[in-house]
């Protein structure tokens, strides 16, 4: 995703933003990671004395699975990182290099992506999970298992498991 950062460069403005639509195709992230929608971006560029900085602020949706039932889900995450525009090449995690006026922040978007996915998500705050009896989801079915007769070790496994969500 290149920003022409020219007319700002060449004006008296201290800030500009940019709002920006990329294509979750032209991404191109890894097996991961499955976008369901393009992401969107904005991209907060100012000047100071000495340096010209970047805030950038993406959100994006993906499609998991929820981690106690199992059941298919979008999930939304907003995330957000920021940048020294450089006026050399030399690029990293905190620095972009300013190249004809333009700065490619593909790969720092693609990388903040990466770090900001949950590793775990749950369809909803109080999903009940699946029965370990019967393997009913208990979201939608009111299965006939009685709690009570659950083997006690099994039944601290599942607290355990609740836990780590
Ligand atoms: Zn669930
Ligand atoms: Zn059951």
């Amino acid at each position: 995703m290149i920003i022409n950062l020219k007319d700002f460069l060449n004006s008296k403005e201290l800030r500009a933003q940019y709002n920006l639509t990329i294509d979750k195709n032209l991404l191109d992230l890894d097996d991961t990671i499955r976008l369901t929608k393009d992401v969107e971006c904005g991209v907060f560029v100012y000047k100071t004395d000495d340096n010209i900085y970047s805030e950038v602020k993406l959100s994006y949706k993906y499609g998991d699975h929820c981690a106690r039932c199992n059941e298919e889900l979008e999930n939304l995450v907003s995330t957000d990182f920021n940048v020294t525009i450089n006026g050399s090449t030399e690029e990293d995690d905190f620095n972009v290099a300013l190249i004809d006026d333009k700065i490619d922040l593909t790969d720092l978007i693609k990388q903040s992506i990466y770090l900001s996915k949950p590793l775990k998500v749950l369809c909803k705050e109080d999903c009940k999970g699946i029965c370990i009896k019967c393997g009913s989801n208990k979201n939608y079915d009111e299965c006939d298992c009685n709690d009570e007769t659950i083997d006690p070790r099994l039944e601290s496994l599942v607290k355990l498991l609740d836990k780590e969500v």
